[in-house]
């Protein structure tokens, strides 16, 4: 753009007119970006600021899938050739089992601010107080919301520094935006009781968006498991390969390989289907960071079949608040029957479930020697 004179991109009165400002000054045509159907009036102060369109990602299908009896159908929004088909072809082989068992224990939703204190003496004196007076604490949380209970409390300090990291249950919310106002009010109480200052309300104890162990060790959101048993015979007629070769994969590649690159995720690509779940479903996408540690694991049984499990620590997913209520997003909930309230426990369960369809497919496929084959077929358009 050669004029420096530009205008404020926020005194657009919509995004029509901030699309045209753009296309005229850069000399291109958005007409893709300009197709949506939502209310922009309702994002507006809420999920976007500037708008001028939206960004197009296709959305596929999956399953059904077999989950404790129940079956779903997952949409999964990706510019991946191959994840679909390859997640389809995971739920085939569990459907052809008994289905996929989950289980799930909440952790809550931390926020951790950060406390500069006089030194040791004073961050033990605090955190005293802290642990004190948590049912005070949680009333004040409460009474930012209706949806809220402080959970527990977590502490590590050094030097003049002390960090802590309260975990909340915020019920079918993700709950960043609830902890945050809930916190700055826990935070006023402390600073006035124990005359210290909070220097950040967000420490990176919490810790956010961000590749923690303490996430993995600790969890944050929701802690999931999922498990299947698939007999030999599926292993070989659906994914072309044998347990003892998932197993020797697993082992070799999501564990040692890991080790060797000191990776936090001991798995294959649990962040493939993390993401398309997470965009298909209005989910915050920085949080697929910690949505996708986690471990993978598989065994040859001694009668020969497949024992196969993954494990996501820290699943952070609602379902209302944030992203949930824009239009394609709510839909693709309603596809997985988990839109709204009571359904949050139930959305995790499905992403564990789904994240272990897709990881049992790409490791039968590098067990089989064909995930080159995979992209070239559906990532190239060589069909
Ligand atoms: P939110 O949309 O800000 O809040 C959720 C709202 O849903 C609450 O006001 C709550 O009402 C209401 N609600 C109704 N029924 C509910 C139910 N059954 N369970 C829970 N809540 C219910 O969303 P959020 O989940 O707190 O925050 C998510 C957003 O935060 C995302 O957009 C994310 O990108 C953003 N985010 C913010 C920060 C930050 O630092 N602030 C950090 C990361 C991400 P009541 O409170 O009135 O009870």
């Amino acid at each position: 753009m050669k004029n420096s004179t530009f205008k404020n991109l926020r005194d657009f009165p919509s995004s029509q007119l901030r699309r045209n400002y753009l296309e005229d000054n850069l000399k291109i045509k958005l007409s893709h970006i300009a197709q949506f159907s939502f209310d922009e009036a309702k994002l507006i102060g809420k999920n976007i600021e500037n708008l001028i369109g939206a960004t197009q990602i296709p959305l596929g299908i999956a399953g059904p899938i077999n989950i404790q009896g129940q079956k779903y159908f997952i949409p999964l929004a990706t510019t991946e050739g191959a994840l679909v088909a390859s997640i389809n072809r995971g739920m085939k082989a569990i459907n052809l089992s008994v289905g996929v068992d989950v289980n799930m224990e909440l952790v809550g939703i931390s926020r951790g601010p950060v406390f500069k204190t006089s030194g040791i003496k004073h961050s033990q004196k605090v955190k005293a107080w802290i642990k004190s007076h948590f049912l005070e604490l949680n009333e004040l949380a409460t009474q930012t919301s209706l949806h809220i209970k402080l959970l527990k409390v977590d502490f590590e300090s050094f030097g003049k520094n002390l960090f802590v990291r309260f975990s909340y249950d915020t019920k079918d919310a993700m709950g960043m935006n609830m902890v945050t106002i809930a916190t700055l009010e826990i935070v006023k109480e402390i600073e006035q009781k124990c005359q210290v200052s909070c220097v950040s309300l967000a420490g990176n104890f919490d810790i956010d968006k961000k590749p923690a162990w303490l996430n993995f060790i600790n969890g944050r959101g929701r802690k999931v498991w999922a498990e299947v048993v698939i007999k030999k015979e599926v292993v070989k007629q659906v994914l072309k390969t044998t347990p003892e070769k998932i197993a020797e994969i697993v082992y070799r590649k999501c564990l040692l390989g890991s080790i060797a690159s000191g990776s936090l995720g001991f798995n294959a690509h649990f962040a493939n289907i993390i993401a398309a779940i997470f965009i298909a479903t209005g989910q915050d996408l920085a949080q697929v960071v910690e949505g996708s540690l986690g471990v993978t694991t598989a065994e040859e049984l001694e009668n020969g079949d497949l024992y196969f499990s993954i494990y996501l620590p820290s699943l952070e997913i609602g379902t209302v608040g944030g992203g949930t209520k824009l239009p394609s997003q709510n839909e693709a909930l309603k596809i997985l029957g988990v839109e709204g309230e009571g359904k949050a426990d139930e959305f995790a369960k499905i992403i564990a479930a789904t994240t272990l369809a897709g990881e049992l497919s790409l490791i039968a496929s590098l067990a089989e020697g064909t995930l080159a084959s995979a992209h070239q077929k559906y990532g190239r358009g060589k069909l």
